[in-house]
């Protein structure tokens, strides 16, 4: 048989210990180009710009945007 908790730990250090747990805001950075909110260290959606230079040819359609 595994062992056992000899006693019941108290509320607070119940509260303490999952205060460290929450949800997180996911980060966002601007796009140097068009100001767009897009997550860091990735090709903006919008304009498909990263890193100050055109990677992505977005076409304006809503059809397919890879290039
Ligand atoms: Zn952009």
């Amino acid at each position: 048989m595994p062992q056992e908790p000899k006693k019941r730990h108290s509320r607070q250090r119940q509260g303490k210990r999952r205060a460290s747990i929450h949800l997180q805001i996911p980060k966002g950075a601007a796009c140097a180009n068009c100001s767009n909110i897009t997550l860091p260290h990735t090709v903006c959606k919008q304009c498909g710009y990263y890193d100050g230079r055109q990677v992505l040819a977005i076409k304006k359609n809503k059809n397919e945007n890879r290039s």
